[in-house]
């Protein structure tokens, strides 16, 4: 192949890397451990919405019953929701709507990895307002960041992934205020903070986007479903951009019958939040090692640099895969670990204390 085929963003592209899993106990994603569909009240309305399924139909090319359920959910109108294969096509589809070439994004730094991709390949211009000291945000930088640079989309992740801090909804407020551009809100996470949604402020302003997903206290990242939520205007035109039959039929019915049983699951959302205060506290007693406050389901937790190399390959030996965040600058030292149950964070405390001990 040539290389002048290729787009100038693509050419110096790196591939997203997805690490090959040897290990039985994987807690480098996030994924919840719960099979939502093992839960009898599902499972039923899961088998319900099969028996009458027809795969030889296009999908409703706006999810309409999965709207609906989404509406009942969150509490906005089925018209102020769009619904993709995942929050990480709803991010690409949102870029594709609003960026040109040279545009300016704003974002924090360290977060989700996927803005500074979609953004990068569309040949946006990408700012970083980096976290002060044990991993706060700097809310005056992003703040003055906001008024100087005016950007054309600004990236919040709340509470932030790898690093776990919330983010108050009257700081987004003024970050919304300050903004000439569009405040894009990943609440990937929110299920598991329960507070500081600012869902219910898209009616309040023009230029919020909320991106919801349920990949993470949904149990269902295999299904791929993710939506955003924004004033109605920008609903319509993220739904110009995207293709007609984005998500396919089977998710669209599948993720509305578990939504209509989400009673069931959030107890399962209330065991790993308690789990995760538990691990937390743990960890906080383990001399070399800094665990930082989260409103998520995961830790984020750091150790000398020259202790990283020895501390993955322990784990790994131990069968459990965490995720590292080796070559960058911004997270020496560092892992991310999701919180899953007891035994799993058990075995990743053990192997923990035994290598800290050894140094
Ligand atoms: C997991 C995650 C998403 C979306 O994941 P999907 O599986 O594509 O829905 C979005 N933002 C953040 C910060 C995430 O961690």
């Amino acid at each position: 192949m040539k290389t002048e085929w290729l787009r100038r963003e693509v050419r110096q592209f790196a591939p997203y890397v997805v690490a090959p899993i040897r290990e039985s106990r994987v807690i480098n994603a996030n994924e919840n451990y719960a099979n939502v569909f093992a839960i009898p009240s599902i499972r039923e309305e899961v088998m319900a919405a099969l028996s009458s399924y027809q795969p030889q139909i296009y999908p409703k090319p706006l999810a309409d019953g999965l709207r609906e359920a989404l509406s009942d959910y969150t509490g906005s109108a089925p018209e102020e929701l769009l619904a993709g294969n995942g929050g990480d096509e709803m991010i690409s589809y949102t870029l594709h709507t609003f960026l040109n070439e040279g545009d300016t994004v704003l974002l924090h730094a360290p977060t989700f990895d996927m803005y500074e991709v979609g953004a990068g390949l569309l040949g946006a211009k990408v700012e970083k307002v980096r976290d002060l000291p044990g991993y706060r945000r700097d809310r005056k930088g992003l703040l003055d960041a906001i008024r100087r640079l005016q950007p054309k989309m600004t990236f919040l992740c709340n509470p932030n992934n790898p690093t776990g801090e919330l983010l108050s909804a009257s700081f987004i407020e003024e970050c919304l205020a300050a903004a000439e551009g569009l405040v894009f809100v990943d609440e990937a996470y929110m299920e598991f903070a329960q507070e500081e949604s600012v869902l219910p402020l898209i009616r309040k302003y023009p230029n919020l986007i909320v991106l919801r997903t349920l990949s993470k206290a949904f149990g269902l990242a295999g299904l791929r479903c993710g939506y955003i939520a924004a004033d109605r205007a920008i609903i319509d035109e993220v739904a110009k951009v995207k293709n007609p039959y984005n998500l396919n039929s089977l998710t669209q019915a599948l993720a509305a019958a578990v939504l209509r049983r989400r009673e069931e699951i959030f107890p399962i959302r209330d065991g790993i939040v308690a789990e995760r205060e538990r691990l937390c506290e743990a960890i906080q007693h383990v001399r070399g090692v800094t665990v930082y406050p989260s409103r998520t389901n995961f830790l984020l937790i750091q150790v000398e640099e020259d202790r990283a190399d020895e501390l993955f390959e322990a784990w790994r030996q131990a069968d459990i895969l965490v995720k590292r965040y080796k070559d960058n600058p911004l997270l020496p030292g560092a892992f991310r670990i999701t919180v899953t149950t007891r035994d799993v964070d058990d075995a990743v405390l053990s192997v923990l204390k035994e290598v800290m001990r050894r140094a």
